[in-house]
């Protein structure tokens, strides 16, 4: 008789997106008459930039002949694009990241859910909390995380690093000792960074105890500031306790078209074991490749057509940030986010929970965003706006916002 990875079984319902897609359709139909402005989920909107189009075309063209035709991707990325990561992204800014360092993948949240099966069972996890919620999920069916508690919404082996209003939204080092290490910066759901030096700190803590880092940058593209790094790779010694997902999500709309990539650098090491050579081996055994069209496409990103119109898209989702930030800023609201990341967090006003705001906001005015309480138990209290819809609806929405009595 089988049985079942009973780890599954611990986990509690993904509620957040669920919970949240009952109360709208509930609303639509008591009011179908009532346009709804959703700035809830962290996806994209605007289409793909023209410098992609047209490296998807070509690639099309390429696969219907057999002289140009391409089968199974070499399964760590193809070197045009592993190469233009590496200098782009890395080497021109100072980071001594090679381009046989990168792995290419189908996006970041594949590879933020797959990383931890390199790792032992024994390791302990610290999360922000907030948190991405694929990081702590990921883990738990792996039977890494203990027992969950519905009561407090926690795991009783993870260790949870809670980010709110007076620690500016980055954790403290923790006092448990992790051994594995999840940052998210510019963060989502919080929408906050981090400093340089404030990563080097981190940086050093992982060296001192012999923890790893798995640095999510997603949000990378989005940075406005100077002292926000880019990379975790600008602090020093973090080659010997990093690793870094990045994703053409967020920065080239790659959302539905599915790329993104890993760093494991050579120099990171347990004992004398590489962690490249597990990725590689994870890599090679259950993955094939990201398909050689994406991969063009993903090329195209980095050619000069594509980061100029790229650039532009980026800052198309800042101006609604701006919107937001301000907006809000003016009705009174305690906001974060919104300068270096697509998301606006705000502190729910009138001590409101995080769902009673949702339910005010969505009953009011039919705007929809996304309670921060789904993001963990430090997130309650607060509520997370995405810039990612249009002008015109980021616009209405404030104006409706302006409205709200409670
Ligand atoms: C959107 C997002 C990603 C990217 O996921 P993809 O699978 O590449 O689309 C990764 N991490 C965080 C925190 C995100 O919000």
């Amino acid at each position: 008789m089988f049985k079942i990875n009973e780890n599954y079984l611990k986990l509690p319902g993904s509620y957040l997106f669920s919970a949240i897609g009952r109360k709208v359709a509930a609303y639509s139909q008591a009011h179908p008459d009532k346009k709804i402005i959703r700035l809830g989920i962290g996806d994209v909107t605007q289409p793909l930039a023209p410098a992609i189009i047209e490296a998807l075309h070509g690639a099309v063209e390429e696969m219907g002949k057999a002289e140009t035709f391409h089968g199974y991707a070499p399964d760590q990325g193809y070197e045009f694009l592993r190469s233009v990561i590496a200098r782009q992204d890395y080497q021109d800014r100072g980071c001594q990241i090679a381009a046989d360092e990168i792995f290419v993948s189908d996006g970041a949240k594949c590879d933020s859910g797959n990383i931890q099966e390199i790792f032992s069972l024994d390791n302990r996890i610290a999360v922000c909390d907030p948190v991405y919620p694929v990081y702590v999920d990921s883990n738990a069916m792996a039977g890494r995380t203990g027992s969950y508690d519905a009561g407090t919404g926690t795991w009783s082996n993870v260790i949870y690093m809670p980010c709110s209003m007076e620690n500016g939204f980055v954790p403290s080092l923790p006092e448990e000792k992790p051994d594995m290490i999840y940052l998210c910066f510019p963060n989502n759901p919080t929408g906050a960074t981090i400093t340089r030096a404030q990563l080097q700190e981190w940086v050093d803590y992982a060296i001192r105890t012999g923890a790893v880092i798995l640095y999510d940058a997603a949000y990378e593209a989005y940075i406005s500031e100077r002292d926000v790094p880019h990379s975790i790779y600008e602090c020093q010694g973090a080659r010997n306790c990093a690793i870094e997902l990045r994703s053409f999500s967020k920065n080239a709309g790659f959302t539905g078209v599915r790329l993104g990539f890993t760093v494991v650098p050579r120099d990171l090491k347990c004992g004398d074991v590489r962690l490249h050579d597990l990725w590689a081996r994870r890599h090679g055994t259950k993955y094939n490749g990201a398909p050689y069209i994406v991969q063009r496409a993903g090329w195209a990103v980095y050619s000069e057509a594509g980061r100029q119109q790229l650039q532009e898209q980026v800052a198309y989702y800042m101006e609604n940030a701006s919107t937001i930030y301000k907006g809000l800023t003016e009705a009174g609201y305690t906001v974060s986010g919104g300068i270096n990341a697509p998301y606006i967090w705000l502190k729910t006003p009138g001590n409101m929970t995080s769902w009673e705001f949702f339910d005010c906001l969505l009953e009011q005015v039919g705007v929809v965003g996304t309670p921060g309480s789904g993001f963990g138990p430090s997130g309650e209290g607060y509520f997370r706006l995405t810039a990612f819809g249009s002008h015109e609806n980021t616009a209405e929405a404030l104006d409706r916002m302006k409205k709200l009595t409670f």
